[in-house]
């Protein structure tokens, strides 16, 4: 039967016209073109009254109806055309061959199964029904009225019988043999596309991998040179406190230093909302201080510009919040950065307002404003309005695609309202409510000891001048304090086990040992050094690879660059929990 199946997909079916090519087609038109054949063999053989005219009837019936089933007739109208004209056929057989002790009843049983394998079980069923029904017809007539249909018996209605039977038999079950064998192999092919399925699947999850890997590896290269860049920065800046020259100098380097790290942040950012990575930390913080610390940031800059900047916050506004802070403030930033960019002279107003529940922050400016024709695409990435904005104002593009994004990732809702030349007004809603605060601290002696500092630390990092800052940082706030320092993990356990630290500042990316590996090293120490505090520090901005920082039994990660201010209050709260 394989071999007959295989015979026919390869053999037949290519040269059967395109029609009769596709799906169930090419069986529908095998089993006609056999029915025909039976029909002839029936017009050769029957011995009965009309037994030849019928069949051969019959026969080019079902060959006019291949023809119009090629010119487009509806497949099902061709299945019950011919359904019904071979019961047609078959009542006048049987009528003629002794009723319901004809052998010909037996085709009937052949009539539901095109229907069946074509359209599925309810029309087979009806088909079925409607057979039983023919059977009780003729029952009826022969119980009702003792009538039996005369018919003449002689040898040649044995050749008859035989050749019925047999031909049922076969036709019975050749269509359901090939159907099985097709079924088949449209299952292993099947299998088989899935087995590809899967495999483009693993490809396509290696491809993402690599991708994120990337993206750390990126992500770590930019932001470590970056960060040596703004902490010397920074600490120059406090030391010239007295040479305005070197002073404003200072304040272009660390503008261009803030910029470029503004652009690396925006292209990781808006990678990582592609993977669909970026989540939100959500933590409790104060929301006005918040918001003040945005506005301030752009202070000196618009020190220097004619503009009226004003922040006004709402005096119902709750003072602490659960929300992700440092994406608040990266939309905060973004949208003030914008309002300054793009307003020469006039206002910049922030405005925040208490809707209980929920918050709307408001960024009005009196600037040049956005063309209609803009507004649709303003928050698509590496858009700008007009042609010369990206000359006359610099910028990537990226900000309010990424500002966007970064609303709906805090359950928000973002907006504008723009007139060109008249000014714009950008807003945006976040559903906050207010929350506790933290209790408030009592001082302790502790604290004096912290600010007064005599602790050691030991800074572990592979790049030199990277911990050459974190050491002069700390030197800076803690004056009395003993800095060790590990290139890497290895020496870094070393030093713990004789030295008494009182806190470990660990990069989190070092070849060989990582910080991963050298926190899980020092955790499995014996005695005071395996509790030890350790603040990990990376420019890795990855979540997975965050999250896997902090199972591997960290106490704090800082994000590189740090601000020295900050670093100092992280150092102090790890030496403060007891
Ligand atoms: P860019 O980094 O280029 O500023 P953004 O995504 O932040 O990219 O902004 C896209 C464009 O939207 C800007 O180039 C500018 O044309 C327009 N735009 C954004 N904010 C303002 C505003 N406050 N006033 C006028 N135009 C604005």
């Amino acid at each position: 039967m394989n071999a007959l199946s295989h015979w026919f997909t390869r053999r037949v079916i290519p040269w059967l016209p395109e029609r009769f090519q596709q799906g169930k087609m090419p069986y529908l038109v095998l089993f006609a073109l056999f029915m025909i054949g039976v029909m002839l063999v029936f017009a050769l053989t029957s011995p009965y009254e009309h037994g030849r005219i019928v069949p051969l009837v019959a026969a080019m019936v079902l060959a006019v109806q291949i023809v119009l089933l090629y010119f487009g007739m509806p497949v099902s109208v061709a299945v019950h055309m011919a359904t019904a004209l071979g019961a047609a056929q078959i009542v006048f057989a049987v009528w003629m061959t002794g009723g319901l002790l004809s052998p010909r009843l037996a085709w009937l049983y052949v009539l539901p199964v095109t229907p069946f394998f074509v359209f599925g079980r309810r029309s087979g069923f009806a088909w079925l029904g409607i057979v039983w029904a023919i059977q009780l017809g003729f029952a009826l007539m022969a119980w009702g009225t003792n009538w039996l249909p005369a018919f003449e018996v002689g040898l040649e209605h044995v050749t008859s019988s035989l050749i019925t039977y047999a031909l049922i038999t076969v036709v019975i079950l050749i269509v359901p043999l090939i159907y099985d064998d097709q079924h088949r192999k449209a299952l292993n092919q099947l299998r088989l596309r899935q087995h590809e399925l899967e495999h483009k699947k693993q490809e396509l999850q290696n491809t993402l991998a690599a991708r994120d890997q990337f993206i750390s590896t990126v992500s770590h290269e930019l932001r470590t040179p970056m960060n040596a860049i703004l902490g010397f920065n920074a600490l120059l800046l406090d030391q010239a406190h007295n040479k305005p020259r070197a002073q404003e100098i200072l304040e272009h380097t660390r503008q261009s230093a803030d910029h470029l790290m503004t652009v690396i942040n925006d292209v990781l950012d808006f990678s990582q909302f592609e993977s669909g990575r970026l989540k939100a930390r959500h933590e409790n913080f104060d929301l006005r201080h918040t918001v003040q610390a945005a506005f301030d940031l752009f202070a000196p800059k618009v020190k220097s510009l004619e503009l009226d900047y004003q922040c006004t916050i709402d005096p119902a506004l709750p003072h602490w919040v659960s929300t992700d802070r440092h994406r608040l403030m990266q939309i905060l930033v973004n949208l003030v950065g914008n309002a300054i960019k793009f307003t020469h002279q006039g206002q910049v107003h922030l405005k925040v307002t208490w809707l209980n529940p929920g918050v709307r922050f408001e960024v009005q400016d009196s600037g040049i404003g956005i063309e209609p024709e803009q507004h649709e695409h303003i928050f698509k990435r590496f858009n700008q309005a007009g042609e010369n904005t990206q000359k006359r104002y610099g910028g990537n593009g990226l900000g309010l695609a990424i500002t966007q994004r970064l609303v709906q990732l805090l359950d928000g809702q973002i907006g504008f309202e723009s007139t060109v030349g008249k000014g714009s007004v950008f807003w945006f809603e976040l559903p906050l409510v207010a929350v506790q605060g933290p209790p408030v601290e009592v001082k302790d002696a502790t604290e004096d000891r912290t600010v007064a500092g005599q602790f050691c630390f030991l800074v572990v990092d592979d790049h030199r001048l990277n911990r050459l800052l974190v050491s002069q940082v700390l030197t800076k706030y803690w004056p009395q304090s003993r800095i060790l320092q590990a290139e890497s993990g290895p020496k870094a356990l070393e030093l713990l086990s004789n030295e008494a630290v009182d806190l470990v500042l660990m990069d989190m990316v070092m070849p060989g040992m990582d910080g991963i590996e050298a926190t899980q090293a020092i955790r499995a120490l014996k005695g005071p050094a395996a509790t030890v505090p350790v603040l990990g520090l990376t420019a890795n901005v990855n979540p997975a690879d965050l999250e896997k920082f902090t199972a591997s039994g960290l106490q704090g990660v800082m994000l590189k660059p740090f601000e020295p201010k900050l670093l100092r209050s992280k150092v102090l709260e790890l030496l403060q929990t007891p």
